[in-house]
């Protein structure tokens, strides 16, 4: 693995969308959105945009780098025209880390303009390229967003109403798709028909906002209304919501929102997200006891859990690695020589914690082992006596193709090796994982409510998997994922 500041040795999540709709708070609503992709922040690091639009003209800007990065006040000053805004934040899964694919995207032929914010990755993006492409659009990049919006303005020409050229749009997409749109003067959610990726919606003064998670909301003061549904388009107007249902054979929400990616304080169904993992936590406690001193987590995603094997296990919590929240989020790249001191630019050791210590350590998952590896010498070194490694979800086995940067299986240390194997390449004492049960019930979802095929090989879209999934990896690496 080549490791370098920008890699925590975790899958990464692909973007956060939002949106806001409201003639009330106009002339605020680029710094709203700006709040609102700030909170949505770890969900995508290498770009950020916003468009702002009257109904008539929109304008965008995005730019490389985090929200902090990309606006500040003169460039928000320059969108202060209008009651629609589309936010979006990205992580690019192909390296392509570039201006170009930045979002929000604009797609339009002749009069019809839409603009599309898209969370999500489309299995089939290389087939409908191919066959949008011979319906006359012409493309710049295999970008599956782009798809989505030529999809749609294929359905508008129609003259179709705009939730019903979704819905005809949605029946030509397959894969995982969050997505919020500006069309004319409407503002568009849909969301697939697994709902793998979370999506919802609040109200503000005079509107709606949308928001791939609930701490999107929180931070611009709205109130949560309700989820997206899976399957589902929602028109936002100004003459209110208007929900189009679809059809959800198999809802499959990501159950890595729960065990990493999603904010400890966002909720789905009502749940907060700390509290699933605090019970993981507790679970694996039960499941993985340890004779221990102390325990402690691998911040920030680890903490909940560690709270929870604490609380269950009666051993001691503390902070024994601080972490430097900054250094991972620079775009200076790293010399070799900085590449050398590795994971101890990110996590410094407290040896007044784990110094003669038997130490509990909880990590929410382990992709390639690398890391961990890396964070057991680093705490022997710091005078643990013992490491204890415990995992708050089960061994991953499998790539994710709906929009999660997962690796390849090759590199996944789970889907190669035993657990007692990955104890030894990572050189801790005793290590567990989580049982897939355990994960599912701290969710306090029913287990046929989440996709967990990276734990479990049970891929919710036919064709994910198996024979196909050499043709699907070539899908998933020649397109442009979010
Ligand atoms: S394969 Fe794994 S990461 Fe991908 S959507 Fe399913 S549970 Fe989430």
């Amino acid at each position: 693995m080549s490791e370098d500041l920008q890699d925590s040795g975790k899958p990464k999540e692909a973007c956060g969308v939002f949106g806001l709709y409201s003639r009330e708070l106009e002339g605020e609503l680029a710094q709203r959105t700006y709040f609102g992709l700030y909170a949505l922040q770890h969900r995508g690091q290498e770009s950020a945009g916003i468009a702002i639009s009257d109904g008539e003209r929109t304008t965008v800007v995005r730019d490389m780098g985090l929200v902090s990065q990309v606006f500040d006040e003169r460039r928000l000053a320059s969108l202060e025209c209008g009651h629609i805004a589309l936010g979006h934040v990205r992580y690019s899964t192909t390296g392509s880390a570039s201006w170009e694919n930045a979002q929000p995207e604009f797609h339009g032929r002749g009069e019809l303009n839409v603009a599309v914010a898209h969370n999500g990755n489309l299995v089939n993006a290389v087939s409908l390229g191919e066959e949008l492409t011979a319906e006359g659009f012409e493309f710049n990049s295999t970008s599956d967003t782009t798809f989505i919006a030529a999809a749609a303005v294929k359905e508008l020409e129609q003259g179709r109403s705009v939730g019903e050229a979704v819905q005809a749009a949605m029946r030509r997409f397959e894969g995982a798709y969050s997505v919020a749109m500006v069309f004319r003067d409407k503002l568009v959610a849909f969301h697939d028909p697994h709902g793998f990726r979370p999506l919802c919606i609040g109200e503000v003064e005079g509107g709606y906002a949308v928001s791939s998670e609930t701490c999107g909301l929180d931070i611009i003061g709205a109130r949560f209304l309700r989820e997206v549904a899976p399957g589902e388009v929602v028109v936002i107007d100004d003459s209110g919501l208007h929900s189009f249902k679809g059809e959800s054979p198999r809802p499959a929400l990501c159950v890595f929102e729960y065990v990493y990616f999603a904010r400890p304080d966002s909720r789905f169904d009502g749940r907060e997200v700390a509290g699933a993992r605090g019970r993981m936590g507790e679970l694996l406690a039960e499941e993985a006891p340890a004779e221990a001193d102390v325990v402690i987590p691998v911040p920030d995603s680890g903490i909940s859990a560690a709270v929870g094997y604490s609380k269950r296990s009666g051993i001691p919590y503390a902070e024994g690695l601080i972490k430097n929240r900054y250094v991972g989020r620079t775009f200076i790249q790293p010399t070799d020589g900085m590449r050398q001191l590795g994971l101890r630019l990110k996590l410094n050791p407290l040896p007044s914690v784990i110094e003669g210590r038997r130490v509990v350590v909880i990590d929410d998952s382990i992709v390639r082992g690398n890391t961990s590896r890396k964070l057991v010498k680093l705490l022997f070194d710091a005078g643990a006596t013992e490491v204890h490694f415990r995992v708050s979800s089960p061994p991953i086995t499998g790539p994710c193709y709906y929009g999660i940067d997962m690796d390849t299986r090759e590199q996944l240390v789970g889907a190669n090796s035993s657990v007692e194997e990955i104890r030894a390449h990572i050189g801790a004492t005793t290590l567990a994982y989580l049982s897939n049960e355990a994960m599912v019930a701290a969710t306090g979802q029913p287990k046929g409510r989440l996709c967990r095929a990276c734990f479990d090989g049970d891929y919710p879209i036919p064709g994910s998997s198996g024979k196909f999934a050499l043709e699907n990896r070539t899908h998933y690496a020649g397109t442009r994922s979010r």
